[in-house]
């Protein structure tokens, strides 16, 4: 059995599963959209909705704007280098493995595919929270919308099951999306058995010149090491970033198009 389960490989999914994935948890993200790498399950035709942005211009570190579908990519690429393992599919029902036991984990049913397990479930897909119903997880009309209700870490009322993101009623913004998910993936790694201070990689002596051993989740690297990330981080973005990408964005459902 899986420690997470990240459903959703949007924005919120996608930060969730690189913190979640470098604190050492077995974590899969399955997304139902079409970009992510089809190596299973469903075909379908949505996705994040970031995918419908024409230029994101006010997501940090990138001063003139990126193309959302680039970081996207850049994102899942990102993710995959922690650790995770990405999944096309759409999950249709969670249930407990044991309705005594939540510490036994979840049973996701995915369409046309095979269930999935896993300890832990974070629900990071922005408009649906229909798999959630058999939990009662608690969720919240708001016109055509639902929402699920979280504590300030994410944590819903059923044990094991968190959202981040959109789904929980965070504001409508990339960053804020992204930042959520770190937050919740924080409250599944210390919610779990895995040894963790925080995710920082410092300068060699940073703690151990000062006697202190490197804190779990920790890292010092000596500055060579440092160059030579920072000589492959320069390489890989000048290659994302060497041609235009040649899609577009996409459009309302409810806009007609030729
Ligand atoms: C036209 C437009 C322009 C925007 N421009 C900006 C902008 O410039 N700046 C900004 O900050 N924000 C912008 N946003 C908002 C931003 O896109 C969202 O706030 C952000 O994407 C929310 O992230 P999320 O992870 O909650 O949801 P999403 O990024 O939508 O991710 C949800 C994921 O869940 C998957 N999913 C859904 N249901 C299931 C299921 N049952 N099983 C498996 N997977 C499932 C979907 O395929 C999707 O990939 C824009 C939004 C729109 C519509």
């Amino acid at each position: 059995m899986r420690d997470v389960c990240i459903v959703g490989g949007g924005v919120a999914g996608l930060a969730a599963s690189i913190f979640t994935a470098r604190a050492g948890l077995d974590t899969l993200v399955i997304d139902s959209g079409g970009r992510t790498p089809p190596n299973s399950r469903t075909q379908s035709s949505d996705g994040s909705i970031l995918e419908r942005n024409a230029s994101l211009e006010n997501y940090p570190g990138f001063p003139d704007g990126v193309d959302a579908r680039r970081y996207l990519d850049l994102t899942r690429e990102q993710a995959q280098t922690a650790g995770t393992t990405i999944e096309l599919g759409r999950v249709t029902r969670v249930e407990p493995v044991d309705e005594s036991d939540l510490e036994a984990g979840f049973v996701l049913e995915t369409e046309g595919g095979e269930p999935l397990d896993a300890r832990r479930v974070i629900a990071a897909s922005w408009a649906d929270s229909e798999y959630l119903v058999p939990l009662d997880v608690g969720r919240i009309q708001r016109g055509s919308k639902h929402f699920v209700s979280v504590d300030d870490a994410g944590r819903t009322a059923v044990d094991g099951i968190y959202a981040a993101g959109r789904l929980a009623n965070e504001p409508h913004q990339a960053i804020v999306a992204a930042g959520h998910g770190a937050k919740v993936a924080l409250a599944v790694i210390h919610d779990s058995d895995a040894n963790f201070y925080y995710d920082w990689v410092a300068s060699e002596g940073y703690f151990t010149g000062r006697g202190r051993e490197v804190p779990p989740g920790c890292e010092e690297i000596s500055d060579e090491e440092r160059r030579k990330r920072d000589e492959r981080a320069r390489e890989r973005m000048l290659e994302a970033f060497a041609e235009p990408l040649d899609e577009r964005p996409t459009m309302h459902p409810s806009v007609e198009q030729d």
